[in-house]
């Protein structure tokens, strides 16, 4: 039996009008799930339409109120945890603890739109001239919409709908059509939390729905996360049709590792950061930037760790790394490996030689592969320069921290990026001088918390606001301005020259 999956709108599962479906395909055993349906127009419309009808009176509720349906939401998330795991990695594959961190890290962002009225809180400047003041607030925009990639169903979304209700906007989710259950999950919770019809939408789909938000005169801004090309035209169409659009793209982070760096601390952390989630985290280590002497160190010991590491089935909670989300994904995966060897990388372990009966029972036709390791690959190389998004951990020769440097700076991407030392001088002109987004020091994958915000640099955002903390919140605001005098200043006639203080 194949689950139908399709939409939430206006408070109430939907069918939808169109008989388009995409497959959902559990990537452990290969097999067919699911069956999502791929919007048209019209679903798209009527979401807007729901969310439209709900706004006035949902941006009209008192903060603390919309507060207190994120407080319950928090708590039901809590309780449901596990369920959303476990549905992430049916579709994803994703091993089980690392879909629980996933949940955990979307938690946080709930718990920080509980705070939304200390957030919106305005400036007050008593007196601005005799008998007036002026203030400035933040008024929520209208129906936003956020269309999410595949690889984190639950988090990603997270980034953004929590902040976005909280602030007083109705919401349309278009999640990936990969992995699309969870998206109901989190609806049905919404709900059941107390939050009114129509405030938060799924729309399931592929570009159509993407392009009917898009061009929508009623969605007043769009926050995207998924790759580079798409990002890119999620910003030109968006800002095109006059919206508000925040687009996280794509990255290759680096790992530049000083030859003073704990090793065995290092290699823990390229292992965790390389293969954790089979590669496939916009903040995934692809490459580690091995600066001296040090890679004769650590490449044996890498080459150890890649070889055993534990590439199972993601229920199995011995499980490191589980498998390839796509069928297609699998397909580009190696054959960036194939063109890694054709460039000259020195090969030091094909992730390709995986047996997947070892994944374990019923795995043989899942998407498997182990981990690869690519030693002396240079800055020219495709699988250098492009995202693989997959198990394939490449590693650069420099010869010193200014080449390090040099080299990450002038990468196309620049989401995350960390630096292994133990020199606190390095460590502080690193920070500094890199031009990334998001920076670890001794920390691999430096994903800030939910206060900080998240967004990279260059080709990796397209937008001036990062995702979450203060910048979300602005991002789902606008501000005004308002100026106030009351009668006993009236009276004194028209005033032709610009208003100064008086
Ligand atoms: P993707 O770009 O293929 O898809 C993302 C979303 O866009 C999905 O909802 C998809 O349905 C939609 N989409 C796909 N093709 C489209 C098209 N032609 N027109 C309009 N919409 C389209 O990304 P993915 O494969 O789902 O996710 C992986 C990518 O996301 C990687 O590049 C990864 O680096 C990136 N990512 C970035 C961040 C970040 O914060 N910067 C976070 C997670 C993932």
């Amino acid at each position: 039996m194949t689950q139908q999956i399709a939409h939430f709108i206006g408070g109430q599962h939907a069918a939808g009008s169109s008989t388009r479906t995409q497959d959902v395909t559990n990537p452990a055993t290969g097999k067919v799930t699911g069956k999502v349906a791929l919007a048209a127009q019209s679903d798209v419309d009527a979401a807007v339409a729901a969310a439209q009808a709900a706004f006035p009176k949902w941006a009209d509720t008192p903060p603390i109120r919309r507060a207190r349906v994120m407080f319950k939401f928090l708590e039901l998330l809590n309780l449901h945890k596990d369920e959303l795991a476990h549905m992430i990695t049916a579709e994803h594959g994703k091993v089980f603890t690392d879909a629980q961190g996933e949940v955990s890290r979307g938690i946080d962002i709930v718990e920080f739109a509980c705070g939304i009225p200390q957030l919106l809180k305005g400036d007050f400047t008593d007196q601005v001239s005799t008998g007036i003041d002026n203030w400035t607030l933040r008024q929520p925009l209208g129906v936003v919409a956020g269309i999410t990639p595949f690889n984190f169903p639950v988090m990603v979304p997270m980034w953004m709908f929590p902040v976005a209700i909280a602030a007083g906007n109705t919401f349309i989710l278009k999640p990936s059509p990969t992995d699309p259950t969870p998206s109901l999950r989190m609806a049905e919770l919404l709900k059941e939390a107390g939050l009114p019809d129509g405030v938060f939408n799924v729309v399931q789909g592929d570009k159509a729905a993407v392009d009917a938000l898009l061009e929508h005169p009623n969605v007043k801004a769009v926050s995207f996360v998924g790759s580079t090309p798409i990002a890119n035209y999620i910003y030109e169409t968006g800002a095109r049709n006059g919206k508000r659009v925040q687009a996280l793209g794509g990255a290759k982070n680096h790992m530049v590792v000083m030859p003073d760096a704990d090793i065995d601390q290092t290699v823990d952390a390229l292992i965790g950061a390389g293969y954790g989630s089979a590669g496939e985290r916009c903040m995934a280590i692809s490459v580690a930037v091995l600066v001296g002497d040090v890679a004769d160190k650590i490449i044996p010991k890498l080459v150890e760790r890649t070889k055993t590491l534990q590439v199972l089935d993601g229920e199995n909670l011995a499980a490191e790394m589980g498998p390839i989300v796509t069928r297609a994904a699998h397909e580009r995966i190696t054959g960036y490996i194939a063109q890694g060897e054709k460039e000259g990388a020195k090969l030091l372990v094909d992730g390709r030689q995986f047996d997947a009966s070892k994944a374990g029972e019923g795995c043989g036709d899942g998407f498997w592969m182990g981990g690869t390791l690519f030693d002396h690959v240079t800055p020219e190389m495709r699988i250098y320069k492009e995202e693989i998004f997959g198990p394939v951990l490449s590693c650069v020769r420099v010869a010193n921290f200014k080449d390090a440097v040099d080299l990450v700076n002038d990468h196309e991407f620049g989401n995350g990026v960390s630096c292994f030392t133990r020199d606190g001088n390095v460590a502080r002109e690193f920070s500094r001088r890199i031009q990334v987004g998001m920076v670890g020091i001794n920390v691999p994958i430096p994903v800030p918390m939910a206060w900080h915000g998240f967004g990279g640099w260059k080709r990796s955002l397209f937008g001036d606001m990062h995702a979450y903390g203060e910048e979300g919140v602005r991002f789902y605001t606008k501000q005004k301005s308002i100026m106030q005098r009351w009668p006993e200043s009236i009276g004194k006639g028209a005033e032709f020259v610009m208003p100064t203080a008086k």
